[in-house]
């Protein structure tokens, strides 16, 4: 890095009034505001500490991949494309860590201050422009939070922990039992043991 240039007073630098510091953001100036002009956007950025549900999400700063296309539209900025992101947690069944990963689907519109969409849309219900920028973190965020599951299984049909052992079945033979009889049915259990013709007539023995 360069040695930062000595700041004159009243000298403010072309970025002075962008919100630099963050990387989400979008400078809608190369784009412009005529309607059907286009920009693809490609970008990796590094995730935000919050993007998370109880048992998994995207570590921090792991790489988000953006494919964006821009367009411009009437009412504001359309933004389509498709967002990677890595996703870390643990097995709701088992416990096990898992790694996996999120391949979604985005289609946004940004309105422009003062259109009809933004007129006639409640605060929260749409996202904005603002000046020159959008800001793409808080629609990737709600993307990627309300798709991550809130009961995550390492595995689509993972059998969870033994009761009695607590290790994962999954790990452990089929016929993984404990033998555990309650105290007051041993002598009845001793009996049918020494018993070996009982249920010699039943059908179902094997
Ligand atoms: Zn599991
Ligand atoms: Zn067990």
């Amino acid at each position: 890095m360069p040695a930062a240039q000595p700041s004159r007073p009243g000298a403010a630098s072309p970025d002075a009034r962008r919100p630099a510091a963050n990387p989400w953001s979008v400078d809608l100036r190369e784009l412009g505001r005529r309607p059907g002009s286009m920009q693809e956007l490609e970008r990796t950025l590094p995730a935000p500490a919050d993007w998370r549900v109880e048992l998994i999400g995207v570590p921090a700063g792991a790489e988000v991949r953006l494919r964006l296309r821009l367009e411009s539209v009437m009412e504001g900025v359309l933004v389509t494309g498709e967002v990677d992101v890595p996703v870390t947690g643990s097995c709701a069944r088992c416990l096990e860590p898992i790694e996996d990963g999120l391949e979604l689907d985005v289609q946004e519109l940004f309105a422009y201050e003062g259109s009809t969409t933004e007129a006639t849309s409640e605060e929260d219900e749409v996202r904005r422009v603002e000046g020159d920028h959008i800001d793409l973190e808080p629609m990737v965020r709600d993307l990627v939070v309300l798709s991550l599951p809130l009961a995550p299984t390492c595995t689509e049909d993972c059998a969870g922990l033994c009761v009695d052992c607590g290790q994962r079945l999954d790990d452990l033979p089929a016929d993984h039992t404990h033998e555990q009889l309650d105290p007051r049915w041993a002598g009845l259990a001793a009996r049918f043991t020494a018993a070996p013709n009982a249920g010699a007539d039943d059908p179902e023995e094997n």
